[in-house]
């Protein structure tokens, strides 16, 4: 129970979400008051008046303004956002409530965290490796574009999320071909309700290599690596579907203070000061290379594959944190002494659509064989049955998620992949 003096964390969640149960239980863990916010309001609201709160999270005007008046009455210690809008809802609130009291970032930065636009723009600007690119509009001509762009190109919207609508073109067929279905996406009602920015797109250079996912948690402008995880399957396209995950990396360890470096400079372009960060980088042999850098922590179910210790006041006890309470701890100002991630290898499968049409799922075989496979940890199936699986590039949603912990990265990743087989997916 939350002392009545202890710091108060205003979470924002949007409410679709799986992160609801991991930030409340680190909160709880915490010992701090929680008042989580959601755009949709609660009917327990009346009943918990300073736990529960709805901002109207479309019109950040409204929102900021609400979370003002809230916080009169319950001063807040701490904003944590969870996925890119929330966290530039969280850097308005921040500012306006008192950027000198409370930690975040910049309207500005969790803007252009957010617009891979004007993030390339930023990056450009700060000299930052990433690929060559071109805003263009949906109206314009495919055809007569398919001639202009170099090959191979990555077609990609301005404010998706998960790899949606990310496509890779070999030539102008290809590049045709995927602009149809970008267009096809970014009119999606969900999509286009974004206004502007779904009315353009990106086309960038392909940049080959091996790709990483880093952890990072920002504090002042300096970036700390939590986590750097290996993606083992190739991501060459045409579509950007993600698989396996594991930490700590394989690579060498020159190649992993590049990606640390160039991760650091983007940082730094973007104007990020407070907080979590989660970023794509390729590595090949020119170096380092900045895909995406997102101010919130790795999405979806994924955070709960990294475990911290920490060190409190010296040689004290060590403690075990998750990813969320390192969060809400770094933006209550509470200490993180000797923070390192566990000395085990971790890894997540997101489970692919299985098949290349999706299908409207009817039941899911083989979980508790996949669970009994060792160094499993869990498997959890997030689809439900008669839920439409939608596959990659349209699709963003993963069936589900394998769990998996061990001595070392190559026997995570083999025990992923088994457990993996085990599964069977039926669609009909
Ligand atoms: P999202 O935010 O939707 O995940 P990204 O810009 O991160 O979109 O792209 C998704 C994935 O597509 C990346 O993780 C990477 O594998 C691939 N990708 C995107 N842009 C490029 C590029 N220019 N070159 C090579 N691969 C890319």
């Amino acid at each position: 129970m939350p002392r009545p003096s202890s710091p108060r964390l205003l979470l924002l969640l949007p409410t679709t979400t799986y992160r609801t149960a991991a930030f409340v239980e680190a909160a709880r863990r915490l010992g701090v008051a929680l008042t989580v916010a959601s755009d949709e309001p609660s009917t327990f609201e009346s009943s918990q008046p300073a736990g529960l709160l709805t901002l109207d999270f479309a019109h950040l005007d409204r929102a900021v303004e609400q979370a003002a008046v809230f916080a009169r009455e319950h001063p807040i210690a701490g904003v944590v956002g969870v996925d890119d809008d929330t966290a530039v809802l969280a850097a308005v609130i921040v500012e306006r409530l008192g950027a000198r009291e409370l930690k975040g970032n910049p309207v500005t930065a969790a803007l252009a965290a957010r617009d891979k636009h004007r993030q390339r723009v930023l990056l450009a600007e700060h000299g930052v490796p990433a690929p060559a690119f071109e805003l263009h509009a949906l109206e314009e001509d495919p055809a007569g574009l398919a001639h202009r762009v170099r090959y191979p190109c990555v077609l990609k919207p301005l404010r998706l999320s998960a790899s949606r609508g990310v496509m890779r073109a070999d030539d102008g067929a290809g590049f045709v071909s995927a602009f149809g279905r970008l267009k096809a996406i970014l009119k999606q009602p969900d999509v286009a309700a974004c206004g502007e920015p779904a009315r353009h797109f990106l086309v960038e250079d392909f940049v080959p290599g091996v790709e990483v996912a880093l952890e990072g948690l920002v504090a002042d402008g300096c970036l700390r690596v939590l986590a750097l995880f290996d993606k083992p399957d190739p991501l060459d396209g045409p579509f950007f579907e993600e698989t396996i995950y594991v930490t700590p990396s394989r690579l060498p360890e020159r190649a992993e203070r590049a990606i640390a470096a160039c991760a650091q400079a983007a940082v730094t372009a973007l104007g990020i000061r407070e907080g979590p960060v989660h970023a794509e980088l390729r590595h090949n042999d020119r170096g380092a290379w900045l895909i995406e850098l997102a101010a919130r922590p790795i999405g979806g179910r994924c955070g709960a594959v990294l475990r911290f210790e920490t060190r409190e006041g010296g040689n004290a006890k060590r403690e075990t944190l998750s990813l969320e309470e390192v969060v809400i701890r770094h933006a209550l100002g509470m200490p993180l002494t000797a923070l390192e991630r566990e000395q085990r290898a971790a890894g997540v499968m997101m489970i692919p659509v299985p098949g290349t049409g999706g299908g409207v799922l009817r039941e899911v075989r083989g979980v508790a064989e996949a669970r009994a496979v060792p160094l499993v940890e869990d498997v959890a199936i997030t689809a439900h049955r008669g839920q439409t699986l939608v596959p990659w590039p349209e699709g963003s949603r993963y069936p589900g998620f394998i769990f998996a912990r061990g001595e070392t990265p190559e026997a995570v990743e083999a025990a992923l992949r088994m457990a993996h087989r085990r599964l069977q997916f039926v669609t009909g």
